[in-house]
């Protein structure tokens, strides 16, 4: 695992890491003068080259953090020659690695952060002083899943510490986010074939290796495709200008949850909001500077509302903002303080102040007939009210029951 972007560095981050780095290179010399399994030239030779190979294929990982598949072959080096191998195996993967990512300032912390966790992880299992010359599935299997989880738990935190200094987030809630949805999801193949490799290694050597290793090309390129999926079925639902929720994701949206809200009686409300004389910045300013306001009038709307709530851009100058659990009442005061928030701000295009108005339609699931209890009911209600606006002079919310 390694620390992947390169974000302006703070005092506490460069500190901690600077931290690391010595720490690491203090491990690294205590790995250097603790006897070590006889390797020979060739087999060096052989791991440094396939890690190094493998170090080109990085899983990119949803925490941010990403992991190299090389770490299975590493762990086969470690578990069987001792952390020195292991590390020394790893650092020219990790160097390719960091000037390809245009991050060569990372490396000291990267090679600090897997020295460190290599020897606390190999020191609690002493597993150095009762090193096993022979590796059995049966008997060592424990010692050596626990050795890997540990690796990896000192790794993440070793990790997430420089993610938190970052300002990414909480350290408590990086570690144990990445360690559910990052590390769950690559533990069961890394561990199993680290493992394989191990045991298909001491029997087999050189060929050994390389057969067991292979599968993680396979590895690779189906964890790539399943991230591209994602990306383009994430992308096929976001509006690219405004970064909203698109109409596609809005039919989703209606058609898993409206029904359940409805059935449980909660509350469900939509405001519809339409951008006053816009044509006319378009024709004002131009079509770019139009593009600019709709991105600062969708970024003021998402400022006003809670993160459960929907924004979706519905059409050219009109979003759609859904509101679960939120009365009428409450609702109209969202839309009032969306109002408020557009009409007081501007865009400063070169020396022009462009300040536009919104107007606002407002419809709830609250009081409808059952057989108005539906998607195209409601957005027409909350369309006609947003007609009311404009016509009673823009710049206002209006309901389509009632004003409060
Ligand atoms: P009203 O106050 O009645 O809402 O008037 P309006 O000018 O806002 O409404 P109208 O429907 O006449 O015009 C909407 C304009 O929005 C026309 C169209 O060129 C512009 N528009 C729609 N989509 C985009 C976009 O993606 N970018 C830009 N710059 N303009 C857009
Ligand atoms: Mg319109
Ligand atoms: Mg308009």
């Amino acid at each position: 695992m390694s620390v992947k972007t390169s974000r302006p560095e703070n005092m506490a981050l460069l500190v901690y890491m600077a931290m690391v780095t010595l720490a690491g290179l203090a491990a690294l010399i205590i790995i250097l003068l603790l006897p070590s399994p006889p390797i020979s030239p060739g087999e060096i030779v052989f791991l440094i080259a396939l890690n190094l190979f493998f170090s080109f294929f990085q899983v990119e990982l949803p925490s941010g953090m990403s992991i190299s598949l090389s770490f299975p072959i590493t762990m086969g080096v470690f578990l069987l020659f001792g952390p020195a191998p292991a590390i020394f195996t790893l650092i020219p993967g990790l160097i390719v690695h960091s000037f390809r990512r245009g991050t060569p300032s990372r490396l000291p912390f990267n090679i600090g952060q897997a020295s460190l966790s290599l020897i606390l992880a190999s020191s609690v299992f002493r597993i150095y002083g009762a090193f096993p010359e022979h590796f059995s599935l049966g008997e060592h299997f424990f010692l050596m899943v626990g050795v890997l989880f540990l690796f990896d738990i000192f790794s993440n935190a070793l990790v997430s510490g420089a993610l938190a200094f970052q300002g990414r987030g909480n350290f408590f809630q990086l570690f144990f986010s990445s360690l559910i949805s990052d590390v769950l999801k690559i533990i069961p193949i890394y561990y199993t074939i680290g493992i394989i490799f191990t045991l298909v290694y001491q029997q087999e050597g050189i060929p050994g290796g390389l057969l067991v290793s292979l599968p993680l090309v396979s590895v690779y390129f189906i964890l790539r495709d399943q991230e591209l999926i994602k990306e383009s079925q994430e992308k096929a639902l976001v509006d690219p200008l405004t970064g909203l929720f698109n109409r596609r994701y809005l039919e989703t949206w209606f058609s898993q949850n409206l029904q359940d809200i409805i059935d449980e009686k909660r509350d469900l409300s939509l405001l519809l909001i339409d951008i006053d004389n816009f044509k006319m910045v378009n024709d004002r300013y131009g079509h770019q500077v139009g593009d600019e306001v709709l991105k600062l009038v969708a970024k003021n709307i998402e400022n006003s509302v809670r993160d459960n709530d929907i924004v979706s851009r519905f059409g050219g100058e009109e979003f759609l903002v859904l509101l679960p659990d939120t009365s009428p009442e409450k609702s109209y005061q969202v839309g009032e303080r969306i109002r408020e928030t557009i009409a007081s701000k501007s865009l400063d295009d070169s020396g022009n102040k462009i300040q536009v108005t919104v107007s606002i339609g407002l419809a709830s699931l609250r009081g409808q007939d059952d057989e108005k209890k539906n998607k195209d009911e409601l957005i027409r209600q909350a369309d006609n009210a947003a007609y009311l606006a404009k016509f009673q002079g823009k710049n206002r919310v209006r309901s389509y029951f009632q004003d409060f």
